[in-house]
């Protein structure tokens, strides 16, 4: 039971008395050595949670669930919608499975601080591989499985593992990849050489296992189980890589102790999740939301996690919550679109568990939002994340008894505890600008970047004062402390000297029911500096298919002229990142 009731009196208490209040939120996780400080400045400038703490976070994720009694508990739900294949883990069989592969990289000498790369999709066994590291204080590196030679090889230089895991094959629709090729081109190209590779073989596609260099996965679970390592709160427990939304691809380092406190913090404040609850989220285990809530999150506060591989469809994600009684589905606006279009042929959903929904990652559009609240019959919610953050900036707080304004669902909430964000623009009168965050940030938060083989502050995302963090998201803050989000700062738009966000045009077009998704960009204009153009992808299946010069108009009706939309390009598809972004820069070239 949380102590505050309202939002404020939970905000300020952190505000007004962060050691108090992130010592007590400290008590969630099973400490060797419980801390005695929350935050302490270290030498290179940045910040380290409960300095003086020790724990595992294996340990908190999977071991003290079983000492509770919690074995016979389903720990992992996973369901590939390649394969259709099924598989549930307990908290028991995911110890000894755990326990057994953490033994199983012990012995080909992987250890404290030795970074291990996962190239895998959604699967158990990606999930055992980054338990097993942080059982042993390795460090993983979980990268996109469909990543090509070239990439992989750039990942494998900048974190230099001793240990490459990766699965024989992943999924393309119903199409099987296989990996292999693209690993033996990664390590022909790369510089740096690892001392073993281990392949989880798939029924699919069994890859021919190279002598000396490859191990199976599934007979190294039975290697003899290994107990969990106590280490640093500040030791890290993984590196993960920016998409490249937010500029050039960076490591980011993530500790053990601040993160597994944000995160249980989170599943009871912001998601109103308890013990034995059911989680669903849609991400991939490789993106940031998959690691905090497809793994670490759900299991460390003793919940049962729903994965998923490739993408779900409505009926899939439908049958999922139904079968498993799922009470938070966590998703993204692409994957919603998707279920959007399916589900016109589907009546209503009767899921009688699902307490709620929250979407993330990109801008959602509030005629999406309120589809799926129709869809679903459920509160809906959007909240702002990024990979740096590791959990939710701003969010809405279901584990508080005050309820929610209903004017704030569309938005992407008010700041989570510690977040203390500020608006940064270019004059003084200007209510939007650049978000910036004061710090510290709260714990669970990029610990540092790494580069060159070692751990850096991030000076990369400091203002020029030193003392903000940069977001480079545009938005504005309001009286009741809401957020406001425009977009990425690089896709607002200036008109003459007046900012217009492509987000709010898009919001505009993407409320016409023909459209199934629409992205705004800026392109030179010789008389006013810049102009946007609109990219819309309309419904297959849709009779009134708008023109271009209605959706302007609509657009000129709300805004008004000035915005200066004149060009609205109809395509098939928009692109996205391989996380499902839409990409709005390579429209650009397009
Ligand atoms: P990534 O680190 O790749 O997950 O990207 C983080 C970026 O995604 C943020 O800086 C935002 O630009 C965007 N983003 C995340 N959540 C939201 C949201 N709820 N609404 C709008 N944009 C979002």
């Amino acid at each position: 039971m949380l102590p505050w009731m309202t939002y404020d009196g939970m905000y300020d208490a952190a505000l007004n008395q962060p050691e108090q209040f992130w010592l007590e939120a400290a008590q969630r996780i099973t400490w060797k050595q419980a801390p005695v400080a929350a935050c302490q400045t270290r030498d290179d400038g940045w910040y380290d949670w409960f300095p003086d703490a020790t724990l595992n976070t294996c340990y908190n994720a999977v071991d003290r669930h079983v000492e509770d009694g919690r074995g016979g508990q389903a720990a992992l739900i996973w369901h590939s919608c390649a394969t259709k294949e099924w598989q549930t883990v307990t908290y028991g069989d995911l110890r000894r499975r755990v326990a057994g592969f953490a033994g199983g990289l012990q012995a080909l000498g992987v250890g404290k601080g030795d970074r291990v790369l996962i190239a895998m999709p959604t699967m158990v066994e990606t999930a055992i591989a980054m338990l097993a590291c942080a059982r042993i204080g390795a460090v993983h590196v979980v990268v996109f499985a469909g990543y090509a030679g070239p990439e992989l090889a750039r990942r494998i230089d900048d974190v230099g593992p001793k240990v490459i895991i990766i699965a024989s094959c992943s999924f393309q629709g119903q199409t099987a990849i296989p990996l292999l090729p693209a690993l033996n081109e990664a390590l022909a190209k790369a510089a740096h050489r690892p001392r073993a590779c281990i392949i989880a073989q798939r029924d699919a596609c069994p890859a021919a296992l190279m002598p000396v260099r490859d191990y199976d996965f599934h007979v190294m679970e039975h290697a003899a189980p290994v107990e969990p390592v106590m280490l640093r709160s500040d030791d890290p427990l993984y590196i993960l890589h920016t998409s490249g939304t937010t500029g050039n691809a960076k490591g980011i380092v993530r500790d053990n102790g601040g993160h597994a406190v944000a995160l249980a913090l989170s599943m009871e404040l912001i998601y109103g999740c308890k013990p034995g609850d059911t989680f669903f989220t849609t991400s991939d285990l490789g993106w940031v939301v998959g690691h905090s809530y497809g793994v670490y999150a759900p299991l460390i506060s003793g919940c049962t996690s729903v994965i998923v591989e490739g993408g779900a469809s409505a009926s899939a994600i439908r049958m999922l919550c139904h079968d498993h009684a799922v009470k938070c589905l966590f998703t993204t606006p692409t994957q919603m679109r998707l279920m959007r279009q399916e589900s016109r042929h589907l009546s209503a959903a009767i899921l009688p568990a699902l307490a709620r929904i929250f979407v993330a990652g990109e801008y959602a559009d509030p005629t999406l939002l309120d589809w799926a609240r129709a869809y679903f019959r459920k509160p809906v919610v959007n909240h702002w994340w990024q990979t740096e953050t590791g959990w939710s900036i701003t969010a809405h707080f279901f584990g508080l008894p005050e309820c929610e304004p209903t004017s704030l669902m569309n938005d992407i909430g008010r700041p989570a505890p510690g977040f203390r964000p500020a608006i940064v623009s270019s004059h003084p009168d200007e209510p939007c600008g650049e978000i910036v965050l004061s710090l510290p940030l709260p714990p669970g938060c990029l610990a540092g970047v790494w580069k060159d083989r070692a751990i850096h502050a991030p000076t990369a995302y400091l203002d020029d004062t030193g003392k903000f963090y940069r977001t480079f998201d545009e938005g504005m803050i309001d009286a009741t402390r809401a957020v406001h989000m425009l977009g990425r700062s690089d896709d607002v738009i200036k008109v003459a000297g007046r900012r217009i966000s492509g987000v709010q045009i898009e919001k505009i077009i993407a409320a016409h029911p023909a459209v199934y998704a629409c992205a705004v960009v800026a392109i030179p204009d010789a008389l006013r500096g810049q102009r946007p153009v609109a990219y819309v992808v309309m419904n297959s299946d849709e009779d009134h298919k708008p023109s271009a010069e209605e959706l302007i108009a609509g657009v000129n009706a709300v805004l008004g002229r000035w915005v200066g939309l004149k060009e609205v390009r109809f395509v098939r598809h928009l692109p996205i990142t391989v996380s499902g972004k839409i990409t709005r820069k390579r429209l650009l070239v397009s």
